[in-house]
């Protein structure tokens, strides 16, 4: 219980609900009616029946024979790439856009840096062909095409944002905005980030990876419990899920792995945890990075995934309370890792997994140890940046 949020959202000192008072009542609405709907039989019968026939769940705990041979341990990779959309993104969006309809929402509105949140809203709205709006910063609509097509073709209309850096802390701040204009819309955040109480939902949301994972690994090693979960950490959503059922099974380390993009100190880096102070960010007071006068300073990663300025409010609460043990990765480490996976386990992840994957090397390993990475999605839409680094 040490780690679920109080009733105004705050593990420990991070968290609460830091909006405009114009947002008040829709988020007072969610926060009363979400953990009702998430118990209540109907729609844990629909989120379910979705997630297996839909979405493929439960995805496979596959033993990665030839990457524990080379490292000298059990390693199980949890297979989020394998979803449907390619990543664990959608057990999010599957089970918002319920608890949407369950509010008698018509119209969605979301977020979206490299376009795969946005994908995963775009499809889940067109399954229940609902009308969404996806905001994306005008540089990562240019660097995305893709996924803008993809978004498109789905049925969204993409806004482009054209403040600030446009990318995605400026597309969040116009999905705010229009939000404030338009209390009818419903807003689906991308991870277990914003006011409460979109933390915890989310995370509530996610839990399913580590529900999976306890039957899974009793199934296959006998224990529930492995020593050790590895997640990468851009907002949070793959690692809370990953963690969620493990947080009170104080044996089982959780670490979290950040982005360091082209080193911890270089100045072009995304590990909040170590760089990041208190302050608050997208309505949630948690681990930021910003200069003196509390402006956010310009995260930077090879991976636009895990390119974001802070952590959701459990991780900056994880991190303080040292309950997991925070890593990181540079933009070379992590291509190096996503090679190295490809060419022994035959599976290319996406450059934001290739982070966790990127530590191995780095922790002190034995046969006996059984670890699960979470893979939390696959590498396809990052193909032009690994053929790049092959040919430079
Ligand atoms: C978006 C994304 C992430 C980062 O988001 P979290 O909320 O931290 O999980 C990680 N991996 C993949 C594959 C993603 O698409």
């Amino acid at each position: 219980m040490k780690f679920q949020p109080d009733n105004n959202g705050y593990y420990g000192q991070f968290g609460g609900a830091f909006i405009p008072e114009l947002l008040y009542p829709n988020v007072k609405e969610l926060e009363d009616n979400y953990i009702q709907i998430i118990n209540s039989p109907a729609f844990q019968e629909e989120y379910k029946d979705l997630l297996k026939h839909y979405v493929g769940r439960p995805s496979p705990l596959y033993l990665a024979k030839r990457l524990s041979e080379k490292y000298g341990a059990t390693i199980y990779l949890k297979r989020e790439d394998l979803n449907h959309t390619g990543a664990h993104k959608v057990n999010n969006t599957i089970g918002q856009i319920l608890i949407a309809k369950h509010l008698g929402k018509t119209k969605i509105i979301a977020e979206t840096g490299a376009g795969q949140h946005g994908v995963a809203s775009a499809t889940v709205c067109a399954l229940m062909g609902l009308e969404c709006i996806v905001f994306m910063g005008e540089t990562d609509i240019k660097r995305q095409a893709p996924n803008v097509a993809r978004m498109k073709m789905l049925g969204a209309k993409v806004v482009p944002a054209t403040s600030g850096s446009k990318t995605l802390k400026d597309a969040t701040n116009e999905a705010i905005r229009y939000w404030i204009q338009n209390p009818d819309t419903y807003y689906l955040i991308g991870s277990v980030v914003g006011p409460h109480p979109y933390p915890d939902m989310v995370a509530r949301l996610q839990a399913v990876i580590s529900e999976e994972m306890k039957v899974q690994l009793k199934e296959q090693t006998g224990k529930e419990n492995p020593d050790a979960i590895i997640a990468c950490v851009g907002g949070g959503s793959n690692a809370a899920g990953a963690f969620y059922h493990y947080l009170d099974d104080e044996e089982v380390e959780l670490i979290a792995v950040e982005a360091a993009g082209l080193g911890v100190n270089s100045g072009e880096s995304a590990a909040t945890s170590q760089l990041g102070e208190v302050g608050v960010i997208h309505g949630s007071k948690t681990i930021l990075m910003q200069d003196e006068y509390g402006q956010i300073v310009e995260p930077y990663s090879i991976s636009a995934g895990l390119d974001y300025p802070g952590v959701g409010p459990l991780h900056a609460f994880l991190h303080e309370s040292k309950r997991a043990t925070f890593m990181n990765a540079t933009d070379k480490e992590a291509l190096d890792a996503a090679y190295e996976l490809t060419k022994i386990e035959g599976i290319i992840p996406a450059l934001e997994t290739a982070h966790a994957l990127a530590v191995l090397p780095k922790m002190d390993l034995s046969k006996d140890k059984t670890i699960v990475i979470n893979l939390s999605g696959r590498g396809d839409k990052d193909l032009e940046t690994y053929i790049k680094h092959l040919e430079g």
